[in-house]
């Protein structure tokens, strides 16, 4: 497990795209955790955010992820508000296991979620997932909230939707045998805040991209798109263009 401090761009790995980002600001901790799917996510293909709580500390949590095997989440946000980066974002991490292979767990259905295609859970495939240090139903702390609330920002701008109430959900909400992150979690607080999060920084409008997806998709390229901003479209232009290339030599 790879462990260090760094910045939001070391942490992605997507240099030149944090400095603009609402979440620009934050503290990083990388704390990779093997748990994670292969796949070929760009703007468009993420569509909402998981809140979870950890029911334990920061510390158990990354003990938990690093074990290859089991669960996962892209982040975590310890009590004084430093985010662990478990698994970048480009890829699929495994927090959530309704609308999966046990459709018994299934809660309330989000109208932006995809079908079950067979490979993970529908959620976990188009969804961000933040693990809360701490349990559900006690208080989190305000440097929860504010790192909560840039990094709802940050994910939303990276991936062109709007950081709304139908889009931000609960563990709790999708999942029969999960409350996460609690009934004391205070919505109000963090949609107060993601909005002048999203404010400060300056971010435009948010247009949605169509959700579209390479084929298999190159890490690296992949990375490189994402700093450029780049939608799927876009993407399958540079892919055309660059086997035209090949084909050349
Ligand atoms: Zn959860």
């Amino acid at each position: 497990m790879a462990t260090g401090e760094g910045s939001v761009a070391e942490a992605m790995d997507v240099a030149g795209v944090a400095a603009a980002m609402p979440d620009a600001g934050l503290r990083f901790r990388a704390a990779a955790s093997p748990n994670r799917g292969g796949t070929c996510r760009v703007p468009g293909d993420v569509r909402g955010i998981v809140i979870h709580s950890v029911e334990g500390t920061m510390a158990s949590a990354i003990s938990t992820f690093g074990k290859s095997g089991g669960s996962s989440a892209h982040y975590g946000i310890d009590v004084d508000g430093t985010v662990v980066a478990f698994v970048p974002e480009g890829d699929v991490a495994f927090h959530v296991a309704a609308f999966g292979n046990r459709p018994a767990l299934n809660r309330g259905q989000p109208d932006w979620l995809p079908a079950y295609d067979g490979r993970w859970s529908s959620v976990n495939a188009c969804t961000v997932g933040i693990e809360l240090a701490g349990h559900a139903g006690r208080p989190f702390t305000a440097a929860q909230y504010a790192a909560l609330a840039s990094l709802c920002a940050g994910i939303a701008t990276r991936w062109g939707f709007v950081p709304s109430r139908d889009r931000v959900v609960s563990h709790g909400s999708l999942q029969v045998d999960r409350s996460d992150p609690g009934d004391a979690f205070d919505w109000d607080a963090l949609f107060a805040m993601v909005a002048a999060g999203m404010r400060e920084a300056g971010v435009p409008g948010i247009d949605a991209p169509a959700a579209d997806c390479l084929p298999d998709g190159d890490r690296e390229v992949l990375e490189v798109v994402h700093a450029l901003g780049a939608d799927a479209a876009g993407v399958r232009g540079w892919v055309e263009r660059l086997g035209a290339y090949e084909a050349q030599r």
